[in-house]
């Protein structure tokens, strides 16, 4: 959150949540608006007009009953007034935040659904975006607050304004006189803390992580075996540490200078002192106030000046807010680039595919791909293989348009992918990711990955899909078959799967799908290369009328592919079949003999 806005920005985020809650809770935000007039009103009846009442009826000399009736009056509005309250408090406002809390975080889920992956490679984005969707129900909250306060001191103001005047004028001239040198004061004073939050934030945030790294347990077995990294970190909080308190050294004195200077001199020794020397002026000397007036005009500029007081001091948690609102709603208006051209459904039968002089890279001055070309007949068994970082993995996001290329095409069906419908497309292909994530739901959700209908042949067709991928249930501590919870994180019952079991689990996903189009990035890369080699064989066995495009860097899994691609800093030097290029005695069998080396025991 390193900008800060203007406050024309900060007023324009604060409507545009006014008018979120407006449309999603409005039965909640009148009622919250009423509480806060209410509350104002009241205080104002009670502690003003109320104790002037009394006081001149008893300097008068008056009737007691009047002095009844007034108390009869007040005690039954404190008592309609508890109960409006007591319904906000229990009922209104836990249940209307709820709502408002869902609606904010729908919408951010639903955007963050749809934008590009590339947003996640810019790290501004992807710092802005977390710190955003963490601090949403914060910012409601904080909204909230401000709203209801902002409109009860208003109305706080403005009723004792008005009775000041019609009581005695000449005491609204002090506030007058006093009230903008304490404003620009306090506004100065609010700049300063801003901008030493502001200032203190990128260190919170660094601070924030290396706590993070202490009390995960993904660091805990990494952070036994690397005690130094451990002290690494420990430093770097230190030092983190130590610059927030830089930070708060250099602002401290500036904001204990306005302190005493709003705080004590302006409000204390100034204004106090100047409107009691006018109403005991006013009292003793002029004979123009009575004791009520003086009691009264004291209660109004003390309330009037401790409302403006209470509003300008929430203008700093405003300017806050309002820059977490900003990164929520620059957030909700990315628009997504990888778009359908033509809407076109993706063909339920198989296909050619044929990628053309494809370039691509993540960022303009770093290309990962350059002129990569090769096509796929249907029903072809292909291979992509290479040393680490050649850029297997970026073509495997491209074909599934996670990634648009930077040039050339790639075509399925004889069209352009990007003609396509996105969903109907990405629908199409089955796809086995390196770094594929288990969810906490049950083995058979995480196969389906969607909403069970609950059917028979559902059940049936997941567990035909876990066996097909070497699931052996009956090896597994699995209490409820397929619908034993995965991961221990929310049930008792649940269970941790190993690594190899889990990789299982992804491909029975893509098997249960049945597309005609697979990819399968280094599918088995947990197992032992036994395990891999029979899976390869059930799967080719499973997949033999499908395209199969399949990435590995074990060599002994590709050998019976119908063409192998080898990748080289973005490009493809080499190509043919497993005994084709052995004989070209090239960069692939130069691969092939260190790695028979290294698994020749297996076989
Ligand atoms: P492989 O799958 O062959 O190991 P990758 O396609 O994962 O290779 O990576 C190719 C290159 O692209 C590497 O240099 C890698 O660092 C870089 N790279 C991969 N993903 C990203 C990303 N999201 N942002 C920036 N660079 C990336």
């Amino acid at each position: 959150m390193k900008k800060m806005l203007t406050w024309r920005q900060v007023i324009a985020q604060q409507w545009y949540l006014t008018k979120f809650c407006f449309k999603h809770a409005p039965g909640f935000m009148v009622y919250h608006l009423f509480e806060a007039v209410k509350l104002q009103v009241s205080i104002f009846f009670e502690f003003t007009f109320a104790v002037n009442y009394v006081l001149t009826v008893a300097e008068e000399g008056g009737d007691f009953r009047k002095i009844l009736w007034c108390m009869g009056i007040l005690m039954g509005a404190i008592a309609v007034s508890t109960v409006t309250f007591a319904i906000y408090k229990h009922y209104v406002f836990p249940r209307g935040k709820q709502t408002l809390y869902q609606a904010l975080r729908m919408e951010i889920y639903e955007k963050a659904k749809e934008i590009d992956l590339s947003c996640y490679d810019d790290k501004d984005f992807y710092e802005n975006f977390i710190l955003a969707t963490e601090e949403t129900d914060r910012c409601l909250d904080r909204f909230l607050v401000f709203e209801n306060s902002m409109i009860a001191r208003s109305v706080g103001v403005t009723c004792t304004t008005i009775y000041c005047a019609y009581i005695n004028p000449i005491a609204l001239l002090i506030m007058a006189v006093v009230l903008p040198l304490e404003l620009l004061c306090a506004a100065q004073e609010n700049k300063k803390t801003v901008e030493a939050r502001m200032e203190r934030l990128p260190h919170e945030q660094q601070r924030e992580y290396e706590n993070r790294v202490f009390y995960l347990s993904d660091y805990a077995a990494e952070l036994r075996l690397y005690p130094r990294m451990k002290e690494k970190c420990r430093r770097d909080y230190t030092q983190e540490n130590q610059k927030i308190e830089a930070v708060n050294k250099k602002y401290g004195k500036q904001l204990f200078a306005y302190g005493v200077l709003r705080e004590g001199l302006l409000a204390r020794i100034v204004k106090e002192g100047a409107v009691w020397t006018l109403l005991l002026y006013q009292m003793l000397v002029l004979r123009v106030l009575s004791g009520a007036q003086l009691v009264t005009s004291r209660s109004c500029i003390w309330r009037g000046s401790n409302n403006i007081k209470i509003v300008i001091d929430s203008f700093r948690t405003v300017a806050e807010n309002s820059a977490y609102i900003y990164r929520i709603r620059e957030f909700l208006q990315m628009e997504s680039t990888i778009v359908s051209e033509d809407n076109l459904i993706l063909p339920k039968e198989g296909g050619s595919l044929a990628i053309e002089h494809v370039d691509f890279g993540y960022s303009q001055d770093k290309p990962v791909l350059k002129d990569v070309t090769f096509s796929v007949d249907p029903g072809q068994k292909i291979a992509l293989v290479g040393y680490n970082g050649s850029g297997k993995t970026t073509l495997v996001k491209l074909l599934l348009r996670l990634y648009d290329p930077d040039g050339g095409r790639i075509c399925y069906h004889g069209k352009d992918i990007k003609k396509y419908q996105v969903m109907s497309y990405r629908g199409g292909i089955g796809s086995v990711f390196q770094d594929f994530k288990l969810y906490a739901a049950t083995l058979k959700e995480n196969v389906l990955m969607d909403v069970e209908n609950g059917s028979r042949e559902e059940s049936y067709q997941v567990e035909k899909a876990l066996y097909d991928a070497h699931f052996t249930l009956e090896n597994n501590q699995l209490s409820y078959q397929i619908e034993t919870p995965l991961t221990t994180e929310f049930e008792k019952d649940g269970v941790n799967l190993s690594g190899g079991e889990a990789q299982k689990v992804a491909i029975a996903r893509t098997l249960y799908r049945k597309q005609n189009l697979i990819i399968m990035d280094e599918p088995s890369s947990a197992l032992d290369p036994l395990a891999e080699y029979r899976l390869n064989q059930e799967l080719n066995e499973i997949a033999k009328d499908k395209t199969v495009i399949f990435i590995s860097h074990r060599l002994s899994t590709v050998r019976d592919a119908d063409c192998i691609y080898m990748m080289e800093k973005g490009r493809i030097v080499e190509s043919g079949s497993h005994e084709e290029l052995l004989t070209r005695d090239g960069k692939y069998a130069a691969m092939w003999k260190i790695q028979a080396g290294l698994y020749a025991d297996a076989f």
